[in-house]
């Protein structure tokens, strides 16, 4: 009967529909702001792609509503084709979604529309429909900042003319040179400009959710209100750890099975003594890197716990040394999928090597665990600087820039050695204890910023109710 009760109270606070991007750093995020949300009273209707789907039955609590024909169904994403398909979306998208809300709005009452920053197509629709519409930013405000630079950069007098430029700090941009600025691998930079004039370009009419908390960024946050979204800013993150901290759902949104076995091998490993490595969703080694990986690990003497996504086996065919092959039986633990999250709390792990996602880094700071940062594209090198060079709480591994961007030979020794025997990377752990509690003030005290923030954003919500 209580349950009832609060689905009619609900019913009278209406839908929140949510439109999600089909990248696992995007849906995840996601599904959490519709947890949060859910837990505040409000219906959650998640809008979503064929391609990609997430799972309804991990989410028992969630309308779903898809959209759209399978487009790149046999197309594994990489850094490569991200931009095409996030093109082909916002180009193909628009007609499928207003044609399924508008058959949805017949039967529930829509308050608003929350897109994804990827799927910026869903601003015009929800203008056609008359929907209020907020935009859900997975990535940092630094990085928007940084978009906002690239697009500016031609303006900027002939700075590619001056020596050693890509050294040099990013005008209104502090701690970010210019090659640390966003790269998209992509070959049409008239088609990837285009992209990102239209992505920053949009102005939900309610305002921006970011993925952020006020501490790691506030200095950017006023810059960016201040110069260029006059929008409200919500800046609700973590928003895993307020999914866990404002509602008692906790389902996976892993579109691979998480192994667990590799926490059972965390449990026999002495704290603080496990590196954990992992390149996320999209980013991954070839050949050649996985061996040399692989040796350097092997070198190291410390337990690791590494996530190769492809097929695991293929270290073991690639790496056809006897003696690397048993240093990974003897040491390491590898997974094609990991419960990140519960890896990442384990005592056991005493650093991340990371590509430096924005979900990978703030999940690793919420949990105190220092990294060494391998950025590959996109917002890595952004989340990589902040995490050197502003909050210090990692160390850049070194490339030969002469050799295509190899590792040095020893570096992986030397940057595990760093983080986790010497006493630099024992002051970075005390520092990352510290955010780890900053952080955790931010979502759990009433009057802290994530707390705060959400708060005013369900405020604004409910004013739709009237
Ligand atoms: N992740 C995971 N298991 C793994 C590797 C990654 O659950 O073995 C999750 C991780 O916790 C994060 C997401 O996948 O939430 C990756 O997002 P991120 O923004 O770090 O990187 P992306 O995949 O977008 O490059």
């Amino acid at each position: 009967d209580m349950e009832k009760q609060r689905d009619g109270e609900r019913w009278r606070k209406g839908v929140v529909v949510l439109v999600a991007a089909p990248f696992q750093g995007h849906l995840t995020p996601m599904l959490e702001l519709g947890s949060i949300l859910h837990s505040r009273g409000f219906s959650i209707t998640v809008a979503h792609t064929l391609f990609n789907p997430p799972n309804p039955s991990n989410h028992p609590h969630f309308s779903f509503l898809p959209f759209s024909h399978p487009q790149h169904s046999n197309t594994p994403i990489s850094s490569h084709n991200l931009t095409t398909i996030t093109s082909t979306l916002n180009t193909n998208c628009a007609s499928p979604l207003k044609h399924s809300l508008l058959l949805h709005m017949n039967q529930h009452n829509v308050l608003c529309l929350i897109y994804d920053g990827l799927m910026h197509f869903a601003d015009s629709v929800a203008r056609q429909l008359n929907i209020p519409s907020l935009l859900l930013r997975t990535t940092s405000v630094t990085n928007l900042l940084a978009y906002h630079a690239l697009l500016h950069q031609q303006n900027l007098p002939n700075f590619k003319d001056r020596e050693g430029w890509r050294e040099m700090e990013v005008p209104n941009l502090e701690a970010v040179r210019f090659k640390d600025l966003p790269n998209f691998n992509c070959p049409d930079s008239e088609a990837l400009l285009k992209q990102l004039k239209k992505t920053v370009g949009v102005r939900p009419s309610l305002g921006v959710i970011f993925n952020t908390v006020e501490c790691l960024e506030a200095q950017y946050i006023n810059k960016l209100h201040q110069q260029y979204l006059k929008v409200p800013i919500f800046a609700i993150g973590p928003l895993h750890l307020m999914a866990r901290q404002h509602s008692s759902s906790s389902s996976s949104s892993s579109f691979l099975k998480e192994d667990y076995t590799c926490i059972d091998w965390l449990n026999k490993q002495s704290p603080r003594s496990v590196l954990y490595l992992s390149l996320g969703s999209i980013a991954s080694w070839d050949q050649k890197q996985l061996t040399q990986m692989a040796r350097g690990l092997v070198n190291c003497n410390q337990p690791f716990l590494w996530v190769v996504r492809a097929n695991h086996n293929i270290i073991v065919n690639v790496v056809g040394d006897e003696e690397v092959k048993k240093g990974i039986e003897e040491r390491g633990c590898v997974v094609r999928w990991a419960p990140q999250k519960e890896v990442l709390a384990h005592e056991a792990v005493g650093g991340f090597w990371s590509h430096c996602g924005w979900n990978s880094t703030l999940e690793s700071m919420s949990e105190g665990v220092p990294m060494i940062c391998q950025p590959y594209f996109g917002d890595q090198t952004i989340n990589s600087r902040l995490l050197t060079h502003v909050w210090k709480l990692g160390l850049q591994i070194q490339y030969n820039n002469n050799n295509n961007n190899a590792i040095e030979e020893g570096e992986i020794e030397k940057a595990v050695t760093r983080l986790l025997v010497d006493e630099e990377g024992k002051e970075m752990w005390k520092r990352a204890q510290e955010m780890k509690h900053h952080i955790r003030q931010a979502v759990t005290q009433p009057a802290a910023s994530s707390y705060n923030a959400l708060d005013s954003l369900v405020h604004h919500l409910l004013s739709l109710c009237l």
